[in-house]
């Protein structure tokens, strides 16, 4: 049954919506040198070349019918996929786990590769694994986390964690790191010792005098601000309250239930209240689970009174633009034009991830596991994408799909399994498939999804199919590339808020929860097998669009944000999908040349911008066009094509939303200004363009909206003008050459952004996708 999913939309991701807000980063004149920038051209893979996509009408998948008897399928352990995942959540205990760019995350992959690795019949098969890098804005590194309690007389020390700081707000972020330097990995330990104060009660927090735990060690029940149980606003003044006693240390207490309405410690390690404040000043702060103070004698709340003494030892470390990765492991196919993508994340939130998303790594690994024990080989080409920085904001993903549009041109579909959960009492569960439909341009089926849970039912695995509105996981990077795709997780119809309800970013999210679900184990890792082995066989084109016979290019080749391409830039994706385009990326990294456009008829320059590092040196790195890259994209606009060259004065997260300042805005003008165009110093004001003119861009658009404060004001040159935004130009049309070549000038990328359901500019997405097809062809 297809229906609107309940409120699972960021499902297991939580993009920020607790951790964002603020002044974003402030102005980051500089760049991180050379030596440390990834160079994703040493990483290109050799896929095989394309063999052109086949569009086949409508899948025609059985329905019903006895599963055939097949050895793959009976070959699935959850015993062995138990003991992959205690040693993937074993990983960072006494640092930040698995999260983004930290030591843990690379140990993981290090993990996933060596596993791989010992899979003899596909390595036979020819088998790869690639590992691709890449950056994410923020990371933090912890060197020491540790806590000691004086019981009786002697110091015990007991298990204890860091947290995360914000995830892409560096002043914020640097309030947990040890020495409030960003990019120093020095030892610079901090020791806070002192007695106890223990706080349970809002009534008791409240009656604290401001200062008053100077020289003590403050331990607070973290129900206090767990958004599972009080409200954000709550959470919040509960956070400030308590460093406004200027404890020496803070540490904050978690305990497990399983109760709807009782707290579990959700988000205690990464997106807490703490961690978007400014102010009070902040104090050394930890978490311990109330279930780890057993060395101590403590086992309940009260046994804490016991504790005369605490010692806190924190070692933290931030680093900007810091480096993560993926992993892809190959399985060459009987059939070599087409492929299929399953995908699940590594990184966890700074929890042990057991079920987020250790399920779906470890179903991954056994995927591979039964196919190189059945000696099966797959129908088509098989990746198995194991996607790091998820928990950041879909990175991993994001990074793929901006890279891989030859094997994306190619794929059959895209399945992530993210993820296994705990519901809480009550609330019961099952498997679901969750995809983005097309509706926001009028066609709001699911075949992919629905063709999976037919073939699955055969296998005996129930499926439900549920439509999102919004991202969901690592799948919806792929929904821009018109790639069908959609996430498997175990949920039920009666959740409102997956994590709290799910066990999900919380430090119970470990071996003995996903162990009650041995079964639902079994059953992802029979999805998968489904999904490798009988969807490409027997169903066909399961793509909502026509057959592309266009085809557009972004070239993000000085674009480090992948949130800047079509991987979150969805709705116009899939707007060009409608149209008939095959939307492929020039990546980061990679420069673009007369080849890389070559066939296509538009062309999306995206803004020049990267993860640069304020802290250092502005002469070590420097993105910009180059001569040659400029000349091809002259040529190209020359031979009659469509060219957009868009901007932003920030980095945008999922494709809308500026983070940090852009300080390489400006080196759009290497581009523009060859068309007569360029940008200015000087940001738009307002966030609304108005439309002028009667273009057939514009046809039924009155304004644009922008993200406020984001796009540049532009000089038209000899171009028409057909947006403003107070009397500055916004958007501007230049013709080009005697072919009927145009260059679209646009002030500000998000005016192109959009992955809901729908997006602020819809129309506008569909004028330009119609125009780029309709416009008369060079
Ligand atoms: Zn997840």
């Amino acid at each position: 049954m297809r229906r609107v999913g309940p409120l699972l939309g960021m499902a297991v991701l939580l993009a920020g919506s607790f951790a964002t807000g603020g002044a974003g980063r402030p102005g980051a004149p500089g760049d991180p040198p050379l030596s440390e920038r990834p160079s994703p051209s040493a990483a290109e893979p050799v896929w095989p070349e394309a063999a052109g996509v086949e569009h086949v009408p409508a899948p025609v998948v059985p329905s019903d019918g006895a599963a055939p008897a097949r050895l793959a399928f009976t070959l699935v352990s959850p015993d062995r996929m138990l003991a992959d995942l205690s040693a993937l959540t074993a990983i960072g205990q006494d640092a930040l786990f698995r999260t983004s760019g930290t030591s843990g995350e690379r140990e993981a992959f290090d993990l996933v590769a060596s596993r791989l690795s010992g899979f003899s019949h596909l390595a036979a098969l020819g088998a790869t694994v690639e590992r691709v890098p890449f950056r994410v804005p923020l990371a933090s590194e912890v060197h020491e986390a540790s806590l000691s309690l004086r019981v009786g007389g002697s110091w015990v020390d007991v298990p204890a964690h860091a947290l995360q700081g914000h995830r892409d707000d560096l002043s914020r972020a640097l309030r947990f790191d040890s020495d409030g330097r960003a990019g120093d990995d020095r030892p610079d330990p901090v020791t806070a010792e002192g007695s106890p104060y223990f706080v349970q009660l809002p009534s008791s927090l409240y009656a604290l005098p401001a200062g008053s735990m100077q020289g003590r060690v403050l331990f607070a029940d973290y129900a206090l601000l767990d958004r599972g149980v009080v409200s954000a606003a709550e959470a919040t003044q509960a956070a400030a309250a308590l460093l406004l006693t200027r404890p020496a240390a803070l540490v904050l207490v978690t305990r497990y239930s399983n109760v709807r309405g009782e707290a579990h410690g959700s988000f205690v390690g990464d997106v807490s209240s703490l961690v978007s404040l400014l102010d009070p000043p902040p104090a050394p702060t930890l978490y311990a689970r109330l279930e780890d103070l057993g060395p101590a004698g403590i086992t309940d709340w009260a046994g804490l009174e016991r504790v005369t003494s605490a010692r806190v030892t924190w070692d933290q470390d931030v680093n900007v633009a810091a480096p993560s990765q993926l992993l892809a492991f190959r399985i060459p196919g009987a059939d070599p034009s087409r492929a299929v993508l399953l995908g699940a994340h590594l990184d966890s939130p700074n929890s042990p991830g057991g079920l987020d998303d250790g399920s779906g790594s470890v179903a991954l690994l056994e995927t591979a596991r039964v196919l190189d024990e059945s000696r099966e080989r797959p129908p088509v080409e098989t990746v198995l994408v194991f996607f790091g920085s998820h928990e950041r904001g879909l990175y991993g993903s994001s990074a793929f799909a901006a890279a891989r549009s030859d094997l994306l041109d190619r794929a059959v579909a895209m399945l992530q399994l993210d993820c296994l959960t705990h519901p809480l009492d009550g609330l019961g569960g099952s498997l679901v498939l969750e995809a983005r439909s097309h509706r926001a341009l009028g066609d709001p089926r699911l075949p992919f999804p629905e063709a999976l849970a037919a073939l699955s039912a055969r296998q005996g695995v129930g499926l439900a199919v549920w439509e999102a509105a919004g991202i969901v996981s690592d799948n919806s990077s792929f929904d821009g590339f018109d790639v069908p795709a959609t996430d498997t997780i175990f949920a039920s119809e009666s959740m409102t808020e997956v994590h709290v309800e799910g066990h999900l970013h919380d430090p119970y999210d470990d071996v003995p929860l996903v162990a009650l679900h041995r079964d639902d184990l079994a059953d992802f890792a029979r999805v998968a097998l489904t999904f490798v082995l009988d969807l490409p066989r027997e169903a066909g084109d399961l793509r909502p669009t026509p057959a592309p016979d266009r085809r557009a290019v972004f070239v993000a080749s000085h674009t480090e944000p992948a949130h800047m391409t079509p991987a979150q830039q969805t709705v116009l994706g899939m707007a060009l999908a409608h149209e008939g385009f095959d939307v492929d990326v020039v990546p980061y990294g990679v420069p673009v040349t007369d080849e890389e456009l070559a066939g296509a008829t538009l062309a999306v320059v995206l803004p020049v911008v990267d993860f640069a590092d304020p802290t250092a040196a502005p002469q070590t790195y420097d993105e910009a066009w180059t001569d040659a890259e400029a000349d091809a994209l002259v040529r190209f606009a020359g031979r009659g094509g469509l060219l957009v060259v868009a901007n932003s004065g920030s980095w945008l997260r999922y494709g809308s939303t500026p983070v940090g300042a852009n300080e390489d805005a400006l080196d759009a003008n290497a581009v523009a200004s060859r068309f007569g165009a360029s940008f200015e110093d000087r940001r738009l004001s307002g966030s609304a363009a108005t439309a002028t003119g009667t273009h057939a861009l514009l046809s039924g658009v009155s304004s644009l909206v922008l993200a406020s404060g984001n796009g540049l004001a532009i000089r038209p040159g000899s171009g028409q003008v057909l947006a403003r935004a107070g009397s500055d130009a916004a958007l501007v049309l230049v013709p080009w050459g005697p072919s009927g070549g145009e260059v679209l000038v646009l002030s500000d990328l998000a005016v192109l952004g959009g992955q809901g359901a729908t997006a602020p500019n819809l129309r506008f997405l569909q004028n330009l996708a119609s125009w780029a097809r309709t416009r008369p062809a060079p």
